[in-house]
């Protein structure tokens, strides 16, 4: 697709002369600057994608977040940030550079990424490590496309210099952990830059970012929350190489961009967003994907403070209308009705209210009830964990409907779920919400 006669992914805007693709090495240098590509995910699955959202790409410094995720999952925060700052290092991101404290600035920028490296998985083998990364990745895209360009790797290895500098400083000033091998870290430094996605296949690891760690397409929790929060503070501040204050203050989104022309852009709570278009500005940030954040909250309410009261109004695409608000009672409703437990586990994720009530103010309990769909109703108490004692317009409850219809089944399943609801309902359990989550998340 030509640049400049390019009518989609937001922006016609002609790339300014002067920006071009990275060239340091020859598997960029000779990707075309005509690629342009933006894919989204919505945090209850739903896909877009516009250009060439389907060619693969490298992550470059876009997985430099991922890698952090994955350890504060797997070490926690308090381990993690030994080892690491938070603050942005206002100079270059590949400067032989460390804080006050002698760490990193942060693990978006060469240094910290390089020691991030170390940290995952201590102890295994380098192609243990590197399996198991590609592997979490996969999860986070929801099983789609992730890939390997060896060639990218071996001349990231060669033309390395400036991160092997970094990688002895970061030896001699003892930020490894213990027993870390500094050149196997900067091995897994080169290949980690080497991942391959597509827009589409990134758009789902930004999905996974946006919806705390639940992979939206397949339901699973990936990543912890403490993992995606964190990973998500470090990118508001520090994504955007030395466009990162301006990028906050403009777009106000987390975002990770990476020298191959690829931003991950997160619109926390709403979708995940990849996109992918090679020329570079100055500060090594894709120019048509800078213009698309741009655009992007030009139009909606998505910069984190475009929510405060007496705020300028923009479109809001999470606001329901009475329409849309009618048609998903009619949606959880109908699919109680017809037993289709995979559609209540996709409403139940993207957080709908799972006791809603028609106008004869029936639940979806009470039609499940009636139906004696035993997996619905399951779902409904130990999942979604609702109430079981909403009366509908003529006084029933969902057992009495039970009864009515002779489900016997269920009526001894509602009966048994009644008392530990008014059990707890007592404060007989420990937290109900921490309680429904996990259910939720073990149902999926
Ligand atoms: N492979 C590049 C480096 O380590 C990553 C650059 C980037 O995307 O920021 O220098």
């Amino acid at each position: 697709m030509h640049p400049n006669q390019n009518p989609t992914p937001g922006t016609t805007q002609r790339i300014p002369s002067g920006c071009k693709v990275a060239n340091y090495i020859p598997q960029l240098a000779k990707v075309s600057p005509d690629h342009w590509g933006v894919s989204l995910c919505t945090v209850d699955g739903q896909r877009y994608s516009v250009g060439d959202t389907d060619v693969p790409l490298c992550l470059q410094s876009c997985v430099k977040p991922l890698k952090y995720a994955i350890a504060v999952n797997d070490l926690g925060t308090n381990y993690v940030h030994q080892y690491v700052g938070k603050e942005p290092s206002g100079l270059r991101f590949n400067k032989l550079s460390l804080n006050f404290q002698e760490k990193p600035h942060n693990p978006l920028v060469n240094a910290g990424a390089i020691v991030n490296c170390s940290l995952i998985n201590q102890g295994a083998n380098k192609a243990e490590k590197f399996d198991y990364i590609m592997q979490f990745l996969k999860r986070m895209a929801g099983n789609e496309f992730i890939g390997f360009s060896n060639a990218t790797f071996q001349s990231e290895k060669e033309t390395g210099d400036r991160n092997y500098a970094i990688g002895y400083y970061l030896k001699e000033k003892k930020c490894f952990p213990e027993g870390a091998d500094m050149v196997s870290a900067l091995d897994l430094y080169f290949q980690l830059c080497s991942i391959e996605v597509t827009c589409q296949s990134g758009s789902v690891i930004a999905a996974t970012l946006a919806n705390g760690g639940i992979c939206p397409i397949t339901g699973e929790r990936v990543l912890s929350a403490e993992a995606v929060r964190n990973t998500l503070s470090l990118m508001h501040s520090c994504g955007m190489y030395d466009f990162s204050g301006q990028f906050a203050f403009h777009v106000g989104l987390p975002a990770k961009s990476g020298v191959s022309g690829a931003i991950l852009l997160i619109v926390p709570n709403i979708m995940g967003v990849f996109c992918w278009s090679p020329p570079l500005d100055r500060i090594g940030n894709s120019v048509r994907g800078i213009h698309f954040c741009h655009d992007l909250v030009s139009l909606f309410n998505f910069h984190h403070y475009d929510d405060l009261r007496h705020c300028a109004k923009k479109l809001d695409p999470r606001k329901e209308t009475r329409e849309t608000q009618h048609k998903t009672v009619v949606n959880l409703l109908f699919a109680a009705y017809s037993g289709d437990v995979s559609a209540l586990r996709r409403f139940a994720l993207s957080a709908m209210d799972m006791e809603q009530k028609d106008y004869d103010s029936r639940t979806a309990l009470h039609v499940a009830a009636a139906e004696g769909h035993m997996d619905v109703v399951r779902f409904l108490i130990d999942g979604c964990k609702v109430n079981p004692f909403v009366e509908d317009r003529w006084g029933n409850i969902p057992l009495q409907d039970a009864i009515k219809f002779e489900r016997h089944e269920v009526v001894k399943l509602l009966t048994e779920y009644q008392e530990t609801y008014v059990k707890r309902q007592m404060g007989a359990e420990t937290s109900e919400e921490q309680m429904s989550l996990e259910n939720l998340e073990s149902m999926v």
